[in-house]
């Protein structure tokens, strides 16, 4: 016979599965925090390693910069013990509790590397970068030690006093299941395959292997200082957004583990797979929404958070009898909680299809967009563009219009890099007057560049100077009054407009054509150029 559980009357903030939601909550915030911390780790040893680059490229570098030459020749006695200190240093730094095993065993590979005789320049400072990432590992292993041992615990104690009071059972039963032991297998076990300081070691040796790749390869190509500190800059960066990840995959596995053993603890045998409902979740995730599963089923990325890296689904106690206890306690049984896929329809009925699926769309091409957005950008200019990527996706999704304009400015910028917006604008109402016939000249208006060169006249040209009586100083200045150019065939020339008239001048310098404004060409020019 199950034990019927007396239900007392709750505000929506007392609900056991809202509190579920809270606890996530504190977790993330917890792997957040952590996060802060070790971006802390990563910017020392990114400031250490741009530090030591620099003084070796002063110290070795001639006026002309560091040949490669220079850097690879030896040390000589005084720098060798200047060196060998600055590992001593390092050395002190792996004394941790962290990882034991694999400081003795760097410890044993700097002792090898200093007793060799020859050591050059370049092979000196890759292993102080190597000091300088290595310290990072052991200081952040430490902390995620910590921190991922803080999230067992409190999840654990906080799952077991909501069950507790959730099912009206004793918290005794949680003495019996949690001790220090406990939290330590848990955060030694590898429950993905690999543990997580495997994980990181990893990403460090990829850290080390590529600043190192850096140097060399630039003093060999003779990449300039600046921009060798950009490219390690960018490539500890990475480094870092992947241990970012880690620790958020690993924050919701030790939350849900912690979940879990309260779950076994309690006696709980089934539980409900909640993904969060937002337009933002994966498929994956939203089709497990509301699931309910065996508790001795769990499988982690296959039924049960963290699915994949950034997951913040949860589990929550299942309780197939919660609806009869809250009628045999006289109350009204909370409303279940919708599915992924209601709480869709329901976004899609309040906002119309369109507006949603824009905003999956615009989630899902995050990264994309924000390529096209900085292309954009570096072509059109900040003042062309919108302020930041957010706005960027919202005129890209909803509106056509704006969009498909700032894409042919887009096209058109970049085939004339020298014109501007508002012969963008002056281009597409000639287009519209040509399409309608009512002008002829050909080309695409751009903004006229009167720096350009008259190198010689053609024949046609001289010709045409006779019959209208222009002299060169009247073509120079319609070239240099000119208020709008046409670029024709592909580029090669360009006819330019001025309030008295028109000449082509082709990218040699060759005049090609030139004439006087008649009533038609004036009228056109101040009507083009009225308001654009
Ligand atoms: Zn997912
Ligand atoms: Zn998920």
């Amino acid at each position: 016979m199950r034990k019927e559980k007396k239900l007392k009357r709750k505000t929506a903030d007392d609900y056991w599965t809202n509190r579920a939601l809270k606890r996530e909550r504190e977790a993330y915030l917890t792997g957040q925090k952590l996060s802060k911390k070790l971006l802390e780790f990563y910017e020392n040893a990114s400031n250490e390693v741009r530090k030591k680059i620099n003084d070796f490229y002063h110290r070795y570098a001639s006026e002309n910069g560091l040949t490669f030459y220079e850097a690879v020749r030896e040390l000589n006695k005084s720098e060798y013990r200047e060196w060998k200190k600055s590992l001593d240093e390092y050395v002190g730094e792996y004394e941790t509790k962290a990882d034991p095993v694999r400081a003795a065993e760097l410890k044993a590979k700097v002792d090898a590397r200093a007793y060799q005789s020859r050591i050059t320049r370049l092979e000196a400072v890759g292993t102080q970068i190597e000091g300088a990432v290595n310290k990072l590992y052991f200081g952040a292993l430490t902390v995620m030690n910590e921190d991922f041992s803080k999230v067992f615990e409190k999840s654990f104690i906080r799952k077991a006093e909501d069950l507790a009071e959730h099912f009206d059972i004793d918290m005794g039963f949680t003495q019996k299941y949690f001790n220090e032991k406990m939290v330590e297998d848990v955060i030694s076990y590898p429950w993905c395959g690999n543990h997580f300081s495997d994980r990181l070691w990893k990403n460090k040796e990829n850290l080390i292997f590529n600043l190192r790749d850096i140097l060399s390869r630039g003093l060999q190509s003779g990449t300039s200082l600046p921009q060798m500190a950009k490219e390690m800059a960018d490539k500890t960066g990475q480094s870092f957004k992947a241990a970012y990840n880690l620790v958020e995959s690993e924050t919701t596995h030790f939350h849900e583990e912690a979940n879990f053993r309260a779950y076994e603890a309690a006696g709980i045998e089934r539980y409900q797979f909640w993904s969060e409902h937002e337009l933002t979740v994966c498929g994956t995730c939203a089709a497990l929404d509301m699931k309910v599963f065996n508790v001795k089923d769990r499988k982690e990325g296959v039924n049960a958070p963290p699915m994949h890296n950034h997951c913040r689904c949860i589990t929550v106690e299942y309780d197939p009898y919660e609806k009869e206890d809250y009628i045999a306690s006289g109350l009204e049984p909370p409303e279940d909680r919708e599915t992924w896929k209601e709480w869709y329809d329901g976004e899609v009925a309040r906002r119309g299809k369109d507006a949603v699926e824009n905003e999956i769309k615009a989630h899902k091409n995050k990264a994309s967009d924000e390529k096209q957005f900085e292309k954009y950008k570096s072509i059109l200019g900040n003042k062309n563009m919108p302020k930041n990527l957010d706005e960027f996706q919202k005129l890209k999704y909803n509106k056509v219009d704006e969009w498909e304009d700032i894409k042919k400015f887009y096209e058109y910028k970049n085939e004339n890099p020298n014109s501007n917006k508002k012969f963008y604008y002056i281009n597409k109402k000639i287009d519209i007057l040509r399409n309608n016939g009512e002008i002829k000249i050909k080309g695409t208006a751009v903004k006229p560049d009167k720096s350009v060169k008259i190198n010689n006249y053609n024949e046609h040209t001289l010709m045409r100077m006779q019959e209208r009586n222009i002299t060169k100083k009247d073509i120079q200045n319609i070239k240099n009054n000119s208020i709008i150019a046409f670029k024709q065939r592909n580029g090669n020339q360009y006819a330019y407009y001025s309030e008295k008239g028109f000449v082509v001048i082709d990218i040699n310098g060759t005049v090609g054509s030139v004439g006087w404004a008649d009533e038609n060409a004036k009228k056109f020019i101040s009507e083009v150029l009225k308001d654009g």
